[in-house]
C-alpha cells in the first residue's frame, strides 16, 4: 500500500483548498491513508507531515501497523491529544483552519474539540474529500478486490449445492458464511441475503427461519471482507417446477444487466450507466418493478461512491469499481436481481464476478 501517494494527493489538495490541515476521523478513511485498522483514532494531515493519534489499547497495534504517519498514544482520549498537539507543537497564525470530516464527526466530538482547540485554529467543515480520493482503486486495492470477488463467488457455488424445498434460508447462509471464513474472509461485507418466495421481493431480505418452497426464485445477495476490502454479488436462481412467467422475467433483468456493464466505460456519467439498464426493463414493460439504483462503488466499504443512480453525473474513470445490479420485484410474488461488480478499464470494463448469470433452476 503507498500511503505516502495517497496522503500526497491530499497534501496537494490543501494547498488549493481552504484548509491548512485536514482532521481525518472516519475509520476507512484512516485506514485507506495510514493502515490503521483498529476502532479508536484520528488522523490529522498537513503539509509537514502526518500524525495519528489513538489510545494505549491501540499502543502496539498502532506502532505495528501505521505507515506514514507519526503515532500519539493519548493519555486520555485521541481529542484531547490533538487539541494538546494544536495548542503545544507549534505556535498556529490567527486563522489557521481544520478542516474536519463533516459527514462523520460526531457533533458530540466536535464540541469537545471545539472547547479544547487553541482560539488561533477554526474548525470547518470539509468535503468528502478522502471519499472521492477512494473512487478510483490503486493497483494494490484492485488485486485485493479480485480476490475478494473470487472468494465471495464460492460462496454462491456452496449456496447451490445445499439449496432445495425444505432447507431453512439460514442454513443456506451458514453454509455460505462458514466458506467465507475457511477462505480467510474476515467477517461479511453486510449480513447476506437469501430470499426465497414472496421474500424475494424485498430488496433487503436477509436470511430468515423460514424453509424454502418449490415454485418461486430465490435472491441470493452476499459479499465478503478478505485484506480489508469487500465483495458483492447476487445471483437468482429458480427453485421447483419453472413457471412460465418466470423466464421472461429473468431474462429481462439479465439483458438490463448486460445492457448496462456494455455501457461502462471512461468519460460516461454513472446516470448514463443506470438509464441503459432501465431503458431495457422499460421495454419490457416492467420499468415501475426496478424500484431502486443500478449500482454503487465498492472498496473499503461495501457502499462507497459513486452512486450508480438516475441522473448522477458522476464521470467514470479507470481503476472505479462499482457494481451493476438491476432487479424486478413483484410484492407478494416473488423478485429477482443480478449483480457483478466491474472496474473500470481505458477501453470500458471488465466483469470480475466469474459466475455465470444463464437462468438456473435447482
Ligand atoms: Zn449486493
Ligand atoms: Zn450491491
Amino acid at each position: 500500500m503507498n500511503f505516502h501517494a495517497r496522503q500526497g494527493k491530499l497534501q496537494h489538495h490543501l494547498v488549493s483548498s481552504r484548509f491548512d490541515a485536514l482532521l481525518i476521523s472516519h475509520l476507512p478513511n484512516i485506514r485507506y491513508l495510514c493502515g490503521f485498522t483498529g476502532s479508536a483514532g484520528l488522523l490529522l494531515v498537513e503539509d509537514a507531515g502526518s500524525v495519528f493519534f489513538t489510545d494505549v489499547r491501540y499502543d502496539t497495534q498502532a506502532r505495528e501497523e501505521v505507515r506514514a504517519a507519526k503515532v500519539v498514544i493519548a493519555r486520555k482520549s485521541p481529542i484531547e491529544a490533538v487539541a494538546d498537539f494544536l495548542g503545544k507543537k507549534r505556535r498556529r497564525s490567527k486563522g489557521w483552519s481544520l478542516g474536519i470530516e463533516s459527514e462523520h464527526f460526531a457533533v458530540a466530538e466536535k464540541s469537545r474539540l471545539n472547547k479544547l482547540r487553541p482560539s488561533s485554529v477554526a474548525l470547518k467543515d470539509a468535503p468528502a474529500i478522502v471519499e472521492r480520493a477512494r473512487m478510483v482503486k490503486d493497483e494494490d486495492e484492485i488485486q485485493r478486490i479480485r480476490a475478494a470477488v473470487e472468494l465471495g463467488a464460492k460462496l454462491f457455488d456452496r449456496a447451490i449445492d445445499v439449496m432445495r424445498p425444505g432447507v431453512r434460508e439460514v442454513e443456506v447462509a451458514a453454509e455460505m458464511e462458514l466458506t467465507a471464513r475457511r477462505g480467510g474472509a474476515e467477517e461479511m461485507s453486510f449480513p447476506t441475503i437469501i430470499a426465497s418466495g414472496p421474500r424475494s421481493a424485498l430488496p433487503h431480505g436477509r436470511a430468515s427461519e423460514k424453509a424454502i418452497t418449490p415454485g418461486s426464485f430465490v435472491v441470493c445477495d452476499f459479499g465478503v471482507i478478505l485484506s480489508g476490502y469487500c465483495s458483492d454479488q447476487t445471483r437468482t436462481v429458480w427453485v421447483g417446477g419453472v413457471s412460465k412467467d418466470a423466464r421472461p422475467a429473468y431474462e429481462a433483468v439479465r439483458e438490463a444487466q448486460q445492457a448496462a456493464v456494455a455501457a461502462v466505460r471512461p468519460g460516461i456519467t454513472v446516470g448514463e450507466v443506470d438509464s441503459a439498464a432501465r431503458k431495457v426493463l422499460q421495454k419490457a414493460g416492467l420499468g415501475r418493478h426496478f424500484t431502486h439504483s443500478t449500482g454503487h462503488g465498492v472498496g473499503l466499504e461495501i457502499h462507497e461512491i459513486p452512486r450508480v443512480a438516475q441522473g448522477q453525473p458522476e464521470v467514470l474513470q479507470p481503476g472505479m469499481i462499482i457494481t451493476i445490479e438491476p432487479g424486478v420485484y413483484f410484492p407478494g410474488k416473488w423478485g429477482i436481481r443480478i449483480e457483478d461488480m466491474v472496474v473500470v478499464t481505458d477501453g470500458g470494463c471488465e466483469v470480475l464476478t466469474p459466475t455465470s448469470k444463464e437462468f438456473l433452476a435447482v
